[in-house]
């Protein structure tokens, strides 16, 4: 980095959009399921804005907008009200989206999360419910050139989560992405799919002097990968500092990213609020959130992945790295902790370790989620329980996870129908032991030689002679006393 470089700070904010999981639209009812459904099938007079229809605000939609504003640490004011923005789009059937404007069901919040070893804080300015627009569908057949438009998206329930501008890098702001979806999903809000779009994010950047004011701020949307929103504000700090080392000046404007060029491209000008002409619904009454509501969401708050992940490490010292991945899902931490509880004498360290290694592993493999598991909790804690207790080695442990996925049975079932259990019995090794010491008269000689390390080898041979079962480190105590006193 050059001296000027250091000298401009960038500035960065979000404006996530995410699509509540709800059942039905925000204002009407028809389903908000539209994956798969044929074209306008999931339309009605009111999300398709017919003149004289009239919006019902979704309870549903409110409860889940009002959840995530508890989670994100806002106050949520007793009243809030509607607003209309007003833009015609030909996928915005009603000619303006029934939004919030100064009234948000939520508003300076924030949210701790973890960017490397740091533990940082970023400010919510706000969280607001608003309407998914339709999709339109631009296409040429046989050189005729049309737009088509479906409305079965047109009145998604949608909550706007609005961050405060902060001086982070490209990585921390995507570590807080990461970090937002991640809370979204414990919450059980949103399903995080970036791909499919029910989950985007917005980004504003400017360059501040660092001895002067905010500089002019440029949106770039359309980021659906963290990586996208890492690499588009790092391409936009290095677009914007060439501009102004150049002396020009910052154009206030929406920009796109493209992931084939690795760029951003300019789209509009950036509108202001006052375009939008922004005024009170007046189909909808004031909304009132009544604090027995409030205190209801408060009792059902999870535990947060941060603070899950901080527990994760004190209450079961688990390592950092391996707590940060059982806890990335709610269903797989709340499984990690259901093992422990069920093998209350196993170090819970070594249960995160198969869960994290094994289990995902085969999970992977199998492109399954913990949700699919056919293991219960207690079953893999049998499972460690055996190997820990040195009932089955380690290899045959993994061996019978495999089949415990396969079969569903419990982990000491299998030992017994594959004949796994270890042969730790002293008199049935000292057997064996004796075994191939006689019938392999050359390794011992070597060995008196002094060629101790033969011993791995003569334990090797053991342990093929017991099919693998025998205990090794019992084998190789035996072999080790004979070979001394022998
Ligand atoms: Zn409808
Ligand atoms: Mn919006």
């Amino acid at each position: 980095m050059t001296a000027v470089d250091a000298a401009l700070i960038p500035v960065v904010g979000l404006e996530i959009h995410a699509q509540l999981l709800t059942r039905s639209k925000m204002f009407c009812s028809c389903s908000a399921d539209y994956s798969g459904a044929l074209p306008n099938t999931h339309c009605c007079p009111i999300c398709t804005g017919m003149p004289g229809s009239l919006p019902v605000i979704n309870a549903r939609a409110l409860e889940l907008g009002v959840l995530t504003a508890l989670a994100l640490n806002c106050e949520v004011p007793e009243w809030s009200k509607f607003d209309r923005k007003n833009y015609s789009y030909p996928d915005l059937p009603k000619g303006y989206q029934i939004s919030q404007y100064d009234d948000p069901i939520g508003r300076n919040g924030h949210i701790d999360f973890r960017s490397g070893d740091q533990l940082m804080r970023w400010g919510i300015s706000r969280v607001h419910l608003e309407e998914d627009t339709g999709k339109t569908l631009h296409i040429d057949e046989h050189g005729r050139e049309a737009s088509l438009v479906d409305y079965n998206r047109s009145g998604v329930p949608l909550m706007e989560i609005v961050t405060t501008p902060e001086e982070v890098s490209p990585a921390e702001a995507r570590d807080f992405f990461e970090s937002l979806r991640q809370v979204l999903m414990y919450l059980g809000v949103s399903d995080g799919n970036l791909q499919e779009g029910s989950l985007r994010a917005d980004v504003n950047v400017s360059l501040r002097p660092r001895d002067g004011s905010l500089g002019t701020k440029v949106e770039v949307k359309n980021l659906n990968s963290f990586r996208a929103l890492e690499r588009a504000l790092e391409y936009e700090i290095s677009r914007q500092g060439d501009l102004l080392r150049a002396g020009a000046t910052i154009e206030q404007e929406t920009r796109g990213w493209s992931e084939r060029d690795e760029r951003t491209l300019s789209q509009r000008s950036k509108e202001y609020a006052h375009d939008y002409r922004y005024f009170p619904e007046p189909d909808l009454p004031p909304l009132h959130i009544r604090r027995e509501l409030l205190s209801r969401l408060s009792d059902q708050l999870p535990e947060l992945p941060a603070a899950r992940l901080a527990r994760f490490e004190q209450e079961y010292g688990v390592a950092p790295e391996v707590a940060r991945v059982l806890t990335q899902e709610r269903a797989l931490a709340s499984y990690f902790e259901e093992a422990v509880q069920r093998g209350s004498d196993l170090a819970p360290p070594t249960l995160a370790n198969w869960l994290r290694n094994d289990v995902l592993r085969i999970l992977g493999e199998k492109g399954q989620t913990i949700e699919d598991i056919p293991v219960r909790p207690g079953d893999l804690a049998g499972l460690v329980g055996l190997v820990q207790g040195g009932t089955i080695s380690a290899s045959a442990g993994k061996q019978v996870l495999e089949e415990m996925f396969r079969t569903g049975e419990d982990a000491e079932s299998i030992v017994a129908r594959l004949d796994l259990a270890q042969v730790a019995d002293q008199n049935a090794l000292e057997a064996l032991v004796d075994h191939v010491l006689t019938s392999q008269p050359g390794l011992v000689e070597t060995y008196r030689r002094g060629k101790t390390n033969v011993l791995q080898a003569i334990v090797g041979q053991v342990m093929k002679a017991s099919k693998g079962k025998a205990n090794p480190a019992v084998v190789r105590g035996i072999v080790q006393s004979r070979l001394d006193t022998g």
